[in-house]
């Protein structure tokens, strides 16, 4: 398993999806070691953090051409959504 092969993994395993083994890669790779704490500490720091506003959150949709937030109330689920790309075809 090659170092972005294991971040990749672990990236969706943060997100709650089942990526399948990862061999330990961590215990023979100190980068990746790193790595995975650092990205623990985002998620937890993230999952703490009240997040954007949704006046920040529409401007951002509005700068990137999407359009207005069609819920208002939670920045957190659209963040969700989106970073997880699920275009299943
Ligand atoms: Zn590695």
């Amino acid at each position: 398993m090659t170092c972005a092969e294991y971040r990749a993994a672990m990236s969706a395993r943060l997100d709650g999806e089942d990526a399948g083994g990862t061999n330990g890669h961590e215990h023979s790779c100190a980068g990746c070691a790193r790595w995975l704490a650092t990205a623990r500490r985002l998620r937890d720091f993230s999952a703490r953090a009240p997040g954007p506003s949704a006046e920040w959150s529409e401007g951002l949709l509005g700068r990137l051409g999407l359009g207005q937030a069609e819920d208002r109330g939670s920045a957190e689920d659209l963040d969700r959504g989106e970073e997880r790309g699920e275009d299943r075809a």
